[in-house]
C-alpha cells in the first residue's frame, strides 16, 4: 500500500460518517463550511490552515473505490441529487448536482480553466468589482494549480478520440490544447463520471479534504443542513438532520426518507458553499435571509452544452482516453468554447437515434465514435430557483434566449465541420427535426439554420452559477467582492453562485480560486 492511500484511508477514518450518529447533538466551532465540493474544500482547508476552529458539514457521504458503480445510470442514482433527473422547467434541460463528499469534483472531468481577462474586466465594469481581475486572482489559481497537480493532459493518455479532434482543429486552421486537469497518474480510463477508480482524479475527497484534516478541520459527512440560525445582522450557525448515504435518488421522495437526529453547529461565521442550486433554497427556507436586494435565487445562468457524435471509419478506441481531453478556445469570443467528451454507453444511448434493431446497429458504432462538445456563454439565457414545497430541492426555471440559440447552431455547425475535417464518414447531430444521420460537409449548414429550433435541442447544463451573485451594489447583488452578503456581518457564500455572469469556460478553478481568496479574508477577520 503506497503512503498516499495509506494516509488516505486515515483521513476517511477520521470523517464522521452516518453510522457513528447515535443522537442528537451539538458542536461549536470559529466557521462552519456547508459543502464539501471545490468551493467549500478550498474555503475548509484555507481556514483550518490559518489556525480556525472548522467543521466542514457535508450531507453527502464519502466515498471508497468500492462504493462507484461503473454503470453510467445506477452511478446517477447514488451520486447525483434527484438521481441525477433534475431538469429546468421553461426550456427543458438536464442538469446534475452531485451529493457526496467532494460535491462535483468526485463526478466531474477535472478540468481546470483559468478565464481570460476580458470575463473579469465584463465582471469588474458591469458589476462594480474593482479587485476581481485576473491579476489579483492569479496568485489563487496558482496556488490551487500546484496544490491539485493540475497540468495538460499529455498525449499519452489522450487516446484516438481525443487526437482526433486536435488533428480536427489543425485541418481547419483553429487553436486547441490540451486541456488542464486536477490529475495526477491519469490512466485515461473515460471515467470520471462514474468516479476515478485509480484515484488519480484529484477531487476535492482526495485532496483538499484531506489536507483540512491535516490541519485540524472536522469533517461530518451525512448531515443535511436545513437552516441557517441568525440573529439580528449576525449568522449564529447551522442546524439541520442526520440523513442516510443514497436516501436522495429520484425514487427517494425527494430526499425525505433516511432522515434521523436533529444536530446544530454554533459558529462564529458561516460560509455556505452548498452549490448554486442549494445555497439560495437554504436562504429562502431561512426566512428570506440575505435578500433584502431581492437577488438571491435571481439570475440563473447556466452554460448550456451540445454535443455531435461523429462515426469513423476505423475504430477509436473510445473506451481508452482521459474523459475530456482537449479543447478549443478559438471561439471564446463568438460565445462558445469546443471540447471533446466521453460518457459510459449506457449515458450516450440515450442521445443515439433509432429504436429496436436500428439502435442495437447503433450500439455497434460506438467502438468507431468520438463525442465532441460545445458549451455556451448563454449570458442572455436567465432564470431563477425556488425552494420546492416541503423540500430542500429547487424548482429551476429559465428559458433559452433566441440570442443564444444563434450560437448553439453556430456552434453545431463548426462540431460538425470539424468531424469531417477528421475523417468522419458520418454524424449524428441529435438534433430534433434535422436528418438523424448526415453523411457529408453540405449537409451541416443545416445546423447553422433557423431548423434548430431551441426545443430541438438536446443540451446538458451541468455548470451552473449567479444565483447569489456578488456586486459592489447592495441593492444589485447579494455577497460583496469577499463573499460576505451585504445584509450580514458574518454569513458568508463560497459556491458558484457567487458569480455575476458565467465565466465563459469551465467553473470549477474560478470557484475555488474566489474562495480561497475570501477564507483569507475571513481568516483576517476572526
Ligand atoms: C458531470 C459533471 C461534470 C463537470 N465537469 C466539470 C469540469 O470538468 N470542470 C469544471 O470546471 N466544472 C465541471 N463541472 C461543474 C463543477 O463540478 C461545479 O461547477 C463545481 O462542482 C461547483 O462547486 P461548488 O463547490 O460550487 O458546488 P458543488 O460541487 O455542487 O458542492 C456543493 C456541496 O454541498 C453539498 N450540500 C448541498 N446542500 C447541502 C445541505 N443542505 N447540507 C449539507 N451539504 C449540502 C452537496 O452535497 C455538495 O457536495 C461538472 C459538473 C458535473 C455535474
Ligand atoms: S480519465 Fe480515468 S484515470 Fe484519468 S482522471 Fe478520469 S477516471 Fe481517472
Amino acid at each position: 500500500m503506497s503512503v498516499a492511500q495509506d494516509w488516505l484511508d486515515s483521513a476517511r477514518e477520521r470523517v464522521r460518517v452516518f453510522a457513528q450518529y447515535d443522537g442528537p447533538f451539538e458542536e461549536q466551532a470559529d466557521v462552519v463550511v456547508v459543502g464539501s465540493g471545490p468551493c467549500g474544500a478550498v474555503a475548509a482547508y484555507e481556514l483550518a490552515a490559518a489556525g480556525k476552529d472548522v467543521v466542514l458539514v457535508e450531507e453527502g457521504p464519502p466515498f471508497t473505490v468500492r462504493d462507484f458503480e461503473l454503470d453510467g445510470n445506477l452511478s446517477m442514482t447514488r451520486t447525483m441529487r434527484e438521481g441525477g433527473l433534475r431538469m429546468t422547467r421553461g426550456t427543458r434541460m438536464p442538469t446534475m448536482q452531485a451529493i457526496a463528499l467532494g460535491g462535483g469534483s468526485l463526478v466531474n472531468s477535472a478540468i481546470c480553466v483559468r478565464p481570460p481577462d476580458s470575463v473579469f474586466e465584463r465582471w469588474a465594469t458591469r458589476f462594480d468589482l474593482e479587485r476581481t481581475d485576473r491579476a489579483s486572482l492569479d496568485p489563487h489559481f496558482d496556488a490551487i494549480s500546484e496544490f491539485l497537480g493540475i497540468a495538460p493532459t499529455p498525449d499519452e493518455v489522450q487516446g484516438p478520440r481525443n487526437l482526433l479532434f486536435r488533428d480536427a482543429c489543425r485541418a481547419l486552421g483553429l487553436s486547441s490544447e490540451p486541456i488542464a486537469r486536477n490529475v495526477r497518474g491519469c490512466r485515461g480510463s473515460g471515467e470520471c463520471f462514474t468516479g476515478c477508480r485509480s484515484r488519480a482524479k484529484q477531487s476535492m475527497d482526495v485532496s483538499y479534504v484531506p489536507a483540512a484534516l491535516r490541519a485540524g478541520a472536522r469533517v461530518m459527512t451525512s448531515l443535511q443542513v436545513q437552516e441557517i440560525r441568525h440573529s439580528g445582522r449576525r449568522a449564529t450557525g447551522v442546524s439541520g438532520q442526520v440523513v442516510a448515504p443514497f436516501a436522495h435518488g429520484a425514487a427517494a421522495g425527494a430526499g425525505r426518507r433516511g432522515l434521523s437526529h436533529r444536530f446544530r453547529i454554533d459558529a462564529r461565521a458561516v460560509v455556505l458553499a452548498a452549490g448554486c442550486t442549494a445555497t439560495p433554497v437554504l436562504l429562502e427556507r431561512s426566512g428570506n435571509l440575505a435578500n433584502a436586494s431581492g437577488q438571491v435565487g435571481e439570475n440563473l445562468q447556466f452554460h448550456p452544452g451540445v454535443a455531435i457524435a461523429g462515426v469513423f471509419p476505423e475504430p477509436t478506441d473510445p473506451q481508452f482516453g482521459a474523459t475530456q481531453g482537449y479543447q478549443s478556445l478559438a471561439f471564446l469570443d463568438e460565445g462558445f468554447k469546443l471540447e471533446t467528451l466521453w460518457a459510459p454507453p449506457p449515458i450516450l444511448s440515450i442521445r443515439l437515434p433509432g429504436q429496436g434493431a436500428e439502435l442495437v446497429a447503433r450500439f455497434g458504432e460506438i467502438p468507431r465514435m468520438a463525442v465532441w462538445d460545445a458549451i455556451a456563454s448563454a449570458n442572455r439565457s436567465l432564470g431563477r430557483v425556488r425552494a420546492r414545497r416541503g423540500s430542500l430541492d429547487p424548482v429551476l426555471d429559465w428559458r433559452l434566449h433566441p440570442d443564444d440559440v444563434t450560437i448553439l447552431r453556430r456552434a453545431l455547425r463548426v462540431i460538425a465541420e470539424l468531424f469531417f475535417a477528421a475523417g468522419a464518414e458520418k454524424i449524428l447531430p441529435g438534433v430534433a427535426g434535422l436528418p438523424e444521420v448526415m453523411t457529408d460537409l453540405a449537409q451541416t449548414r443545416r445546423l447553422e439554420s433557423d431548423e434548430v429550433r431551441a426545443e430541438g435541442l438536446v443540451m446538458g447544463g451541468n455548470h451552473v452559477f449567479c444565483t447569489t451573485r456578488m456586486h459592489g451594489d447592495p441593492t444589485l447583488g447579494v455577497v460583496d467582492e469577499d463573499g460576505r452578503c451585504h445584509d450580514l456581518d458574518n454569513l458568508y457564500i463560497a459556491d458558484t453562485g457567487i458569480f455575476p455572469q458565467c465565466p465563459s469556460v469551465n467553473p470549477m478553478l474560478t470557484g475555488m480560486a474566489l474562495a480561497r481568496r475570501q477564507a483569507r479574508v475571513l481568516a483576517d477577520r476572526l
